[in-house]
């Protein structure tokens, strides 16, 4: 039986509704840190073999061997960064926390466990079309979210559906922190995309954005045509930005969709 369903968005009529989330067990099956304490983790689906899921989704991990005692096992929520025709491994980034519940648990566990998640859940979703410009604002992590997202416009731009002008800004901290590069130009190239990198403590050599991506974006709204906002990652970021380009016109239901991965 399929798991789609019909919803009906206020600002753009009748689109296809996101998977219903069920439970699935998933097996780590590579590791590896791709910048100092950034690891990306992928999982093959064991029960079912494959999950469906809209670019922008995430799911919630049980961090923690089943209990013996009546304690909930705790879980987290983790964006997925596979591409969303690829749901038979799921990718995720994921920021290693010192002494997080969650890091330990997904950096200790050995290749070839078995993990219970639920998903996909959220609604930070592509709107089905945009009246006017895409513009991503990502801070750190945030950036796994996006990369489906850019893969998603990119095929409707090869279909000739998505021909506005598609905007990413990413905020780190320092050059050494940036992972995945690579498939990032790639997607970004594919989705016709512009990249502004921004660096809270750039090395002197530094080309790009310095500071936050809250004033860079805010700089460049005079430029944009009807704009759609995908905020994701520090949810500090994202209530400022929230509220600024609220105080600047943009309409906080049609034109700002939001993912804080944190307050
Ligand atoms: C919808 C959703 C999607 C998410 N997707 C991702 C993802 O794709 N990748 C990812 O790394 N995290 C993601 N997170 C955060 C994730 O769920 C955990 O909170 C995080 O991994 C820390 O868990 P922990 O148990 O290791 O540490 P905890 O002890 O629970 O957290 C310690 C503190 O770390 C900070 N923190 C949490 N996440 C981050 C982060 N990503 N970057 C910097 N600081 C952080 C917060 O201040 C938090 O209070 C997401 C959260 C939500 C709500």
């Amino acid at each position: 039986m399929s798991r789609l369903a019909i919803g009906r968005s206020p600002s753009v009529g009748y689109y296809p509704a996101p998977p219903m989330p069920a439970p699935f067990t998933a097996e780590l099956v590579a590791r590896e840190t791709i910048a100092p304490g950034i690891a990306e983790l992928s999982f093959a689906m064991r029960e079912p073999a494959r999950l469906d899921f809209k670019a922008g989704q995430f799911v919630s991990m049980a961090v923690d061997a089943p209990a013996a005692g009546a304690d909930p096992v705790p879980r987290r929520s983790y964006s997925i960064a596979s591409q969303s025709d690829a749901g038979d491994v799921l990718r995720f980034i994921v920021r290693v926390i010192p002494d997080g519940k969650a890091s330990e648990y997904l950096m200790s566990i050995s290749l070839g466990s078995l993990v219970r998640m639920t998903g996909p859940h959220g609604f930070f979703l592509l709107d089905p079309s945009h009246p006017g410009d895409v513009v991503f604002g990502a801070t750190g992590t945030g950036i796994a979210a996006v990369m489906p997202m850019l893969g998603e416009l990119g095929r409707r731009r090869e279909s000739g559906q998505e021909t506005r002008r598609c905007l990413l800004l990413w905020g780190m901290r320092q050059e050494a922190d940036l992972f995945s590069r690579q498939e990032i130009d790639r997607l970004v190239a594919r989705a016709g995309a512009e990249l502004h990198i921004f660096l809270t403590a750039p090395g002197p050599h530094w080309t790009d954005g310095r500071g936050r991506i809250t004033p860079a974006l805010l700089e460049r709204l005079a430029e944009m045509v009807a704009p759609t906002f995908y905020l994701v990652g520090n949810g500090a970021m994202i209530t400022e930005l929230k509220r600024e380009l609220i105080s600047r016109g943009i309409n906080r239901k049609t034109q700002i969709r939001t993912e804080a991965f944190f307050d």
